[in-house]
């Protein structure tokens, strides 16, 4: 085979492959005109390459993102280096239905896009080309693992029963809460919420009562707060808030219409009408206060007192005195 021959089957093979292999290859001039538009571009778009040939990348697909995408073309031909887009910074660039059965989840096909500077002989810059990847697999793998990852950070941070914060990711709410006032001096309340007389609720109606008690008292809190808020499951019966930028006395406003909606309220269970009431101890935020557990502590004593008083009532702990609501 003479050298000739041997190069026109190399070129005959290679413009085979570029025909068949399974990624986009168009070649654009300095006008955006298409030169090449290969075997795959033609699968997906249903449009032959006998007959886009010569035609403008733009006016041809008006749904391109034409400034965008020109400003990165634009650089390839000025700069001569080559340019990326990934599927991450923006989804595809050619609108390619989606065939696949596996990743049938995706409308659209996911692409990576290299635009590759072509010189002509002479070393300009004359052409680009333009390679598609189909990397919807792999992008649909990494979406799939990333939202279970967000549900896995969500479920580890939420109680099971109440759709509350858990204890341990309420701790770092408060924790964060005691370190914007260590640093800025802000202001901020604690409240501990704790159900009154539950060991009779659970020994009169049973465990199951008694967790829809908890429950019911978790939904009526939910609706009680703000965006900023944090509310979490601090134990079996027990909850906590932190109102982010409340004063005690603001706090106590919370507390005493949060109380007065749940001893007002009704649970139904089977054929039962439970009610049942709270005791909450509040306490802002201070100089008195040196830890988040001082925090804590500080509000459990005035969860404390709301018993000693006799239940059903708030109790704000303040530095020099304890503070209480009288029940009515
Ligand atoms: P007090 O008014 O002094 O708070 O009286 P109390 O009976 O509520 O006393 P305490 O707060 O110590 O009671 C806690 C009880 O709550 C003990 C436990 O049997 C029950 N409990 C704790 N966690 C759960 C839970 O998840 N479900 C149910 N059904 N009961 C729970
Ligand atoms: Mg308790
Ligand atoms: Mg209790």
């Amino acid at each position: 085979m003479s050298n000739d021959q041997s190069a026109m089957n190399e070129l005959h093979w290679l413009i085979d492959m570029v025909q068949t292999i399974e990624v986009g290859l168009v070649v654009l001039d300095r006008h955006y005109n298409i030169q090449l538009w290969n075997g795959f571009m033609e699968n997906h778009s249903g449009v032959s390459p006998n007959s886009i040939k010569g035609q403008n990348l733009f006016t041809r697909f008006p749904d391109l993102p034409a400034t965008w995408l020109k400003q990165k073309m634009e650089s390839v031909f000025m700069l001569k280096n080559r340019a990326f887009i990934s599927w991450e910074q923006r989804p595809y660039v050619f609108q390619f239905k989606n065939y696949r059965p596996i990743t049938g989840r995706a409308d659209y096909m996911y692409q990576n896009v290299t635009l590759l500077p072509l010189a002509s002989l002479t070393g300009q810059v004359t052409h680009i080309s333009v390679i598609i990847y189909d990397v919807t697999d792999i992008a649909i793998n990494k979406l799939q693992l990333k939202a279970a990852n967000e549900q896995l950070e969500r479920l580890s941070q939420t109680d099971g029963l109440t759709q509350l914060h858990n204890r341990r990711h309420w701790q770092e709410c408060l924790d964060h809460e005691y370190d914007i006032y260590a640093r800025y001096s802000g202001m901020a309340s604690l409240v501990m919420i704790d159900i009154d007389n539950f060991k009779h609720i659970n020994d009169s109606y049973g465990h199951v009562a008694g967790d829809k008690v908890i429950q019911h008292i978790a939904h009526l809190l939910s609706q009680s707060l703000r965006e900023t808020d944090c509310a979490g499951r601090y134990g079996g019966e027990e909850f906590a808030v932190v109102l982010p930028k409340t004063s005690g006395a603001d706090a106590m406003y919370f507390t005493e219409r949060l109380r007065e909606k749940i001893a007002a309220s009704v649970i139904l269970y089977e054929s039962l009408k439970i009610s049942v009431t709270v005791s909450l101890g509040v306490c802002e935020i201070g100089s008195h206060i040196t830890s988040s557990s001082s925090w804590i502590s500080c509000s459990d004593k005035a969860l404390y007192e709301a018993k000693q008083k006799g239940r059903n009532c708030s109790v704000l702990h303040t530095s020099t005195s304890v503070n209480k609501t009288t029940q009515d």
